[in-house]
């Protein structure tokens, strides 16, 4: 471990001001919380020595409910998620998520954007929203983009962010009488990443899906969406049976590696019975919906 000294932490209260830092300043990194970075930097596996802290700008923090959809901020801190009505009742796999992310500390200090930027392939906070379809507000000084979430992640720790870019928000549609839910597996007794994390989105029609959408993490490169798995299964009745061939495809789709965390047989396994879960809390969820 080492100090934090030999860093240069550039303040600014504007979304605009941090903007200009980064498309004028070479090898500036946004710091949010901290809470993914501050280790890095403290075990020198961050190449950075020049950070602008975006924590502080008030634009990028906070939870806004549209006509038809809702607008994260990207500094929303995992407890601000937790905490919010429009959060448990409109997208309850993201509830989910941040009730079991890391620590009380973890979750006061570290942000969604964080989460989403750090690009993890097991960040808990991605399957919650890409079942919910959400979307990601990039900008840059010269451009403002909205993008699927989806189209974010390109591989381990490696976003679709260009350095002069911050994200801004998330948008998640309000999705008619659909429910979700979000499941994980983690080491017990220890506040660390999940090994295999899973949600779902499913409407259901009297007993049949009318409309689902399963994602698995820590299976891939990047949090995976089972778009075929899906498509295959929407109009089925959901009993027993289409719950163990749902699992079944879902982990026929994954390909995981064996890491400190589990094994890739493991995590093939565990991909079937988490997704499982995550289908069956969200069905209750529907109620007679
Ligand atoms: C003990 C511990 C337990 C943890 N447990 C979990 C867990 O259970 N589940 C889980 O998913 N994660 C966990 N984490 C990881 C981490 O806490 C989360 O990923 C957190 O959400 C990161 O947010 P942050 O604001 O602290 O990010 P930071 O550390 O500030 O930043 C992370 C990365 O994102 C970039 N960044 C941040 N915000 C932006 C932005 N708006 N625009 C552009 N780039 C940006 C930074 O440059 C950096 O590369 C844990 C971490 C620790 C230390």
């Amino acid at each position: 471990m080492r100090t934090l000294t030999g860093i240069t932490l550039l303040k600014t209260h504007t979304l605009v001001g941090a903007l200009e830092i980064l498309s004028t300043l070479d090898k500036v990194q946004p710091i949010a919380g901290g809470t993914d970075l501050i280790p890095l930097i403290r075990e020198v596996e961050s190449k950075s020595t020049h950070f602008i802290d975006i924590y502080s700008i008030k634009e990028l923090n906070g939870i806004y409910e549209e006509s038809d959809s809702i607008i994260i901020g990207s500094t929303t801190t995992h407890s601000q998620l937790l905490s919010s009505k429009t959060v448990s009742e409109k997208i309850p796999a993201l509830h989910d998520a941040c009730s079991l992310i890391g620590s009380i500390q973890i979750r006061n200090r570290g942000t969604i954007g964080g989460n989403l930027c750090n690009a993890s392939p097991a960040a808990d906070s991605a399957p919650p929203l890409l079942v919910h379809d959400a979307e990601v507000n990039v900008s840059s000084l010269s451009k403002n983009q909205w993008m699927p979430l989806e189209e974010f992640f390109k591989g381990p720790k490696i976003s679709a962010l260009k350095s002069d870019e911050l994200l801004i928000g998330i948008k998640v549609p309000i999705s008619g009488n659909g429910c979700s839910a979000f499941k994980r597996i983690g080491r017990r007794k220890s506040f660390t990443l999940s090994i295999v994390n899973a949600a779902a989105f499913v409407e259901r029609d009297g007993d049949s899906i009318k409309n689902l959408r399963l994602s698995i993490g820590s299976v891939a490169p990047t949090p995976l969406r089972m778009k075929k798995v899906e498509k295959e299964f929407i109009g089925s009745k959901l009993n027993h049976q289409t719950l163990t061939e749902i699992g079944q495809a879902c982990s026929g789709q994954v390909n995981p590696i064996d890491d400190v965390r589990g094994t890739a047989e493991y995590r093939r396994d565990i991909s079937s019975v988490l997704i499982k879960r995550a289908l069956i809390e969200a069905w209750s969820r529907t109620g007679g919906k």
